[in-house]
């Protein structure tokens, strides 16, 4: 993998006016099947890449949030979008703090070597859609892996 790689990385949303730059890696991917990230995404499960929020800086233009409470913990979590063209851009959570996590399909670069490498959890698999494949022999959970 080569340095430049890990250093910086960059992404935003469909028009560009919210645009981030990432510092080094990762410290998870979450796959999370709920019936939130389902609505928030319009599609089968939400894809977020885990970072320390000091490891994102947002160029903010358009960027704005939405929160939800949660109807089950009563926590918030903050949806982060483009008010210009409706990406979902990330989330905040109120359950776990200092995260920022990041959309993976708002990445410039979905060639990311280091995506491959990192751990990988399915989580609220008990809403996951018939037709969403897991495999077997993935890190997952019914609910939430701090459950
Ligand atoms: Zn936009
Ligand atoms: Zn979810």
């Amino acid at each position: 993998m080569k340095p430049s790689e890990l250093e910086m990385q960059a992404g935003g949303c469909v028009c560009k006016k919210v645009r981030y730059s990432l510092i080094g890696s990762p410290l998870r991917v979450t796959i999370c099947h709920c019936t939130w990230c389902q609505r928030r995404t319009g599609s089968a499960f939400g894809v977020e890449l885990v970072f320390h929020e000091d490891q994102v800086l947002f160029h903010p233009d358009t960027l704005s949030v939405y929160r939800h409470i949660s109807d089950e913990s009563g926590r918030w979590l903050d949806q982060h979008f483009c008010n210009n063209c409706g990406s979902s851009i990330g989330l905040t959570l109120e359950s776990v703090p200092s995260i920022q996590s990041i959309s993976v399909g708002t990445l410039d670069k979905q060639n990311w070597s280091e995506l491959t490498n990192l751990e990988r959890r399915h989580v609220f698999v008990r809403s996951a859609r018939q037709w969403s494949d897991i495999p077997g022999d993935v890190e997952q959970y019914e609910e939430h892996f701090r459950n």
